[in-house]
């Protein structure tokens, strides 16, 4: 099988010059915005894209602008390296990774507006300044932000969307993959995309497990191992949840209960477990139309978040 090593750019002129000179020559750009330490489910969307479009473009970028303060910014995995090296072995490869080093960086503007001001020390970037010199303009998705992970993570919405409008804006592609394992942030995006009439198609793919059912996440790296053998009631749970659903259990309450208690009984702490509706995330008392069960939880310092929909079980 062909595999090519994918050509690198940092500067988003350079992204958006090679874009328009692909899209001029008819063909169709699918793009694949990650924060890198790639995984299997990051290439699944790579794949995606290859079956989808002409030409794949993969953005690797931690963007500060999505961390608060307190979060993990600073120990957020990162090995470009190996991330090359992956795309590169993917059956036909990818045609270019963006690699931009600071996007919220805008120089000293006309007006002497410099770039952006931030917060936190050593070098280590915690989060874009909101209403400081240079970046303050935020791209909100008002209602479906609200719960779950918007909860408990005020300024994550935000920053992510607002961090993908960018990069629409730079990269121009025809079609973007989003993975369900950010079930909200899938369901964020593609809300962005028809509000603010961008012309780009999202495709949100399925969750991609390790065997033993743990949803591939960078931030497994993190967990010891036996926070990583506790972790696996997240995946247990879900499956059981969906399993009592198909027997005719439809109350919520018990379900979450369920969940719960997994979750606890192997030490880890419960952010939130929510059944919602599968498009306006909106929570439900009883299953009678298709559903998502959504579950975040630490183990450990490491949050990590899981899902599964349940449909059909009316
Ligand atoms: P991240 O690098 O974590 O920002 O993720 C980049 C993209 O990969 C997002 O659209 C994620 O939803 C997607 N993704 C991450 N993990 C998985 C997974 N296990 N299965 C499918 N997609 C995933």
């Amino acid at each position: 099988m062909e595999t090519r090593g994918p050509e690198v750019i940092r500067d988003k002129e350079a992204m958006r010059k090679w874009s328009r000179s692909v899209r001029s020559q008819g063909k169709t750009i699918g793009f694949v915005p990650t924060m890198g330490y790639l995984h299997e489910g990051h290439l699944s969307l790579v794949r995606e894209s290859r079956k989808l479009a002409d030409v794949t473009v993969v953005s690797i970028y931690v963007n500060p602008g999505q961390f608060s303060p307190t979060e993990d910014l600073s120990t957020y995995p990162s090995d470009f390296a190996g991330d090359l090296a992956k795309l590169s072995a993917v059956p036909g490869g990818v045609d270019v990774v963006f690699h931009p080093k600071n996007l919220y960086d805008y120089g000293v503007g006309e007006e002497g507006v410099t770039g952006s001001r931030r917060i936190g020390g050593g070098g280590a970037v915690s989060c874009v300044e909101n209403g400081g010199l240079g970046h303050e303009t935020w791209v909100r998705v008002e209602g479906l932000e609200k719960g779950l992970c918007g909860k408990s993570r005020p300024v994550f919405f935000r920053g992510v969307v607002t961090i993908v409008t960018k990069l629409f804006n730079i990269v121009e592609p025809d079609v973007a993959f989003f993975g369900k394992k950010d079930y909200q942030q899938w369901r964020i995006i593609q809300r962005m995309v028809r509000d603010l009439d961008f012309g780009i198609k999202i495709v949100g793919s399925e969750i991609v497990r390790e065997q033993d059912g743990l949803a591939m996440s960078s931030r497994n790296v993190r967990l010891s191992a036996e926070e990583r053998e506790k972790a696996l009631s997240i995946s247990r749970s879900l499956a059981k949840a969906k399993a009592f659903a198909a027997e005719g259990q439809t109350n919520c309450t018990e379900l979450k209960d369920m969940i719960i208690q997994e979750i606890v009984g192997a030490s880890g702490r419960v952010d939130y477990v929510e059944i919602v509706e599968q498009e306006s995330l909106e929570p439900v008392e009883k299953i009678k139309s298709p559903v998502v069960v959504c579950v975040a939880a630490w183990f450990g310092t490491v949050r990590l978040i899981d899902n599964i929909e349940i449909s059909g079980f009316a």
